[in-house]
């Protein structure tokens, strides 16, 4: 029995990870690529094994870095059943048809403004091929054993990353060896508003693990409170604007409920606050429909006050392409979040294409954002950047909160995979190579075993 890595090697997107057991294909994740577009667009177009020799796959969460290319590869011949938890399948309906209309939309745009030389742009797969990819999940619930390969059981635990994401453990059985094999997927934080605390998993051989903060520790929550209100407040006073990048699931979430209790609190004025993501608004329909995956207060607010935590009176819903081009009229101070969470796609783009200039302007970095990103580049203190293939100043202020985050820290990391047993092999996937790295070095003190950082491709025997 082997695993091929394929994906999230030494980088945070495009999780794709093959297991072979008896002659059988397992895929952990189908994720998308993200970064530099035309040499990604390559490599999400084109699978680097036969999507038609797969047996089946486990999706770890809705997040398109983990979900994109599910399409595609039931496009080109993938006739497995794909097991998640029933709140995973359904976000990721809805994710999966937000990330082909953005890609119809988007290739419009760019083939309208491409020079009369360049080949025109399709997208990878559009709406239509949504549907057909969605009927081969298998909703799983948490605990409930599942045979996905013969020689394979399984079972979900929750990762406390996004609604519905799991921590899988693995029985691997071939010619009487038997091993046993966990896989992180995303995983989560402690203390994070609305979701459950991350589960552990425990008893493996060996761990496939995310590393994406792997070299940091996050603030805590409180200095989120904190940094938001003092960037709202600052931007408010100078009669600018906020944006902010999100994702759709869990950190638009988290900022509706932070931003709802800062009103509240009086912390900051009761200004608009756009939600220019109809996905969002679908997204957060679903955590209601899923109280007993949430946080005991989140669970209160829902069930026993019958209140949404994620709604307040001065949220607008914008909804149409229309309306959100309006909104770049709008004089008044006020919160946009919209998406994509990393600026590659999506709204954000024309609403960062609008505010970049002005120094009246602030946007907040709420999350990871992968290498050669548009979101990364700002993060990083670009003074001019290209959007929609215009050439702008970046002159808006640009804050950066990574205490909001989703993702376990150093510390959390190496509790957890200490307390995953005694290994025989760590994967460390899904984190840049400086994030990796630092994450060895601290598990090299505590003694863990033999750290592999698989490369793209690479295989390695269990
Ligand atoms: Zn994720």
């Amino acid at each position: 029995m082997k695993i091929t890595f394929f994906g999230a090697c030494k980088t945070v997107t495009g999780s794709q990870h093959l297991i072979t057991v008896n002659g059988k294909k397992l895929l952990l994740d189908c994720g998308f690529w993200q970064g530099r577009r035309r040499e990604m667009e390559q490599m999400n177009r084109e699978f680097p094994f036969d999507p038609k020799a797969v047996d089946a796959m486990i999706l770890s969460h809705a997040h398109i870095d983990h979900s994109g290319n599910i399409p595609n590869l039931v496009k080109q011949g993938f006739r497995g059943r794909i097991y998640c938890t029933p709140a995973t399948k359904e976000i990721t309906e809805l994710m999966l048809e937000d990330s082909a209309r953005v890609q119809v939309y988007d290739v419009e745009y760019l083939n309208k403004k491409r020079k009369p030389e360049e080949t025109a742009l399709e997208p990878i797969y559009t709406p239509d091929d949504v549907a057909p990819a969605i009927k081969q999940f298998a909703g799983t619930d948490y605990y409930q054993e599942f045979e996905p390969i013969p020689g394979v059981k399984a079972y979900f635990k929750d990762a406390g990353h996004v609604l519905g994401s799991t921590l899988t453990t693995f029985e691997l059985k071939e010619n009487g060896t038997i091993v046993r094999l966990g896989f992180t997927g995303d995983l989560g934080r402690k203390f994070l508003p609305i979701l459950k605390d991350p589960e552990q998993i425990k008893a493996v051989d060996y761990l496939i693990s995310e590393s994406t903060y792997g070299d940091r520790l996050h603030d805590s929550l409180a200095t989120s409170y904190l940094g938001l209100a003092k960037a709202i407040n600052e931007t408010y006073a100078r009669g600018g604007k906020v944006i902010i990048p999100s994702f759709a699931l869990e950190r638009a979430q988290e900022l509706l409920y932070i931003i709802h209790e800062l009103i509240n609190q009086k912390a900051i004025p009761p200004l608009f606050v756009y939600l220019d993501s109809p996905l969002t608004e679908r997204v957060s329909e679903v955590f209601s429909e899923y109280p007993d995956l949430l946080d005991e207060e989140t669970q209160k607010t829902f069930l026993q006050n019958n209140k949404d935590p994620f709604i307040f009176t001065t949220l607008r819903f914008v909804e149409t392409a229309e309306e959100s081009k309006k909104l770049n009229k709008t004089e008044q101070p006020c919160v946009i979040i919209s998406a994509s969470g990393m600026c590659e796609f999506g709204r954000i783009r024309h609403h960062l294409k609008n505010s970049l200039a002005s120094p009246k302007n602030t946007v907040i970095i709420v999350g990871f954002m992968a290498e050669n990103t548009l979101g990364r580049k700002l993060l990083e203190g670009a003074k001019e950047v290209n959007i929609l293939n215009e050439r702008l100043p970046v002159k808006a202020k640009i804050v950066v909160l990574n205490s909001l985050s989703a993702h376990a820290d150093q510390y959390d990391l190496v509790k957890f995979i200490k307390g995953a047993g005694k290994l025989k092999k760590l994967f460390l996937v899904h984190g840049e190579k400086t994030a990796m790295d630092a994450l060895a070095e601290k598990l090299n003190d505590a003694n863990i075993g033999e750290i592999v950082m698989p490369g793209k491709g690479e295989a390695v025997e269990l």
